[in-house]
């Protein structure tokens, strides 16, 4: 048998399409969303339902985004779901959260088994809305989870790492292997928690400093600071923030990040 095919759909490589089938690892993951009946749950990438179905069981209304337009006519043909969903064909990278929360009147708690060749992005665009978020769960490449975790002076640190902890608290929550999915994909993938902090702890003053600044530095993450940010600011005023020059961008914690952008903010007035 076509080992693409699942449940009568051909698993499309684009849309990053590895259907869960496992029913042990979806019972822990429900288990650790713990949804409750009158929450506003939201799930990116619902795909044939392996998550959607007994999660749509615990509460009196779902939210599903889904890109693949014959997967969502499915969704909204299933007897199971089709009196509690709420069915948004469209990209999640176009969705406005924030106006999804406002119509549910209430933080959104979101979920979904990423399709891995956008999780990374999808991350970022879901950063912008963590005022309307209460949390996520996500599963997610391994090797992606390890780099949200990542602490400095690591190779897995980075600038999601940078990004993601400063909007969320993160908690890996279980491991899944390849044959846990139909098709199985290449790498190991794992569970993770993102908990929106209430008050973010080291707030900048324009979180666009923070972006740029990491971007510049990580994307030279084997020169100097010195160097690596040399655009943005000279030695004298690395310095004076009580930064090494001879450091690297993986040396730097998230707190001295978030000085330099304030820095450059102050720089920019
Ligand atoms: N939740 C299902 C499961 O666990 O079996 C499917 C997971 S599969 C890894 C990813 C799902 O995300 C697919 O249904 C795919 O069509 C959908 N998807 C891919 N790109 C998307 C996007 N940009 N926006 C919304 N959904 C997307």
């Amino acid at each position: 048998m076509n080992n693409r095919m699942h449940q009568g759909h051909f698993a499309r490589k684009r849309f990053g399409q590895n259907f869960l089938n496992d029913d042990n690892v979806i019972e822990n993951i429900v288990a650790a969303i713990q949804p409750k009946k009158d929450q506003a749950l939201v799930e990116i990438g619902p795909g044939l339902a392996a998550l959607t179905v007994p999660i749509s069981q615990l509460v009196d209304q779902l939210t599903v985004v889904e890109i693949d337009r014959d997967l969502a006519a499915r969704l909204l043909n299933n007897p199971f779901l089709k009196h509690k969903i709420n069915v948004i064909q469209e990209d999640a990278m176009m969705v406005d959260f924030t106006i999804l929360a406002e119509q549910m009147k209430q933080p959104l708690r979101v979920f979904g088994n990423l399709p891995y060749n956008i999780s990374t992005p999808l991350m970022f665009h879901l950063f912008q809305f963590t005022h309307a978020i209460s949390d996520m769960h996500f599963m997610l490449q391994k090797e992606v989870v390890n780099r949200l975790v990542a602490a400095p002076n690591s190779k897995a640190y980075g600038r999601l790492s940078v990004m993601a902890q400063y909007y969320c608290q993160i908690i890996p929550i279980l491991e899944v292997p390849p044959y846990a999915f139909k098709p199985a994909p290449k790498v190991d993938s794992a569970v993770v928690k993102l908990i929106p902090h209430a008050d973010i702890p080291h707030k900048v003053k324009d979180v666009r400093m923070l972006s740029r600044i990491t971007t510049e530095a990580f994307n030279q993450r084997r020169k100097t600071i010195r160097n690596s940010l040399g655009n943005l600011f000279n030695s004298e005023q690395l310095t004076a923030l009580n930064l090494d020059l001879d450091a690297r961008a993986e040396n730097l914690t998230l707190q001295q990040y978030c000085q330099l952008a304030d820095a450059y903010s102050l720089m920019s007035e």
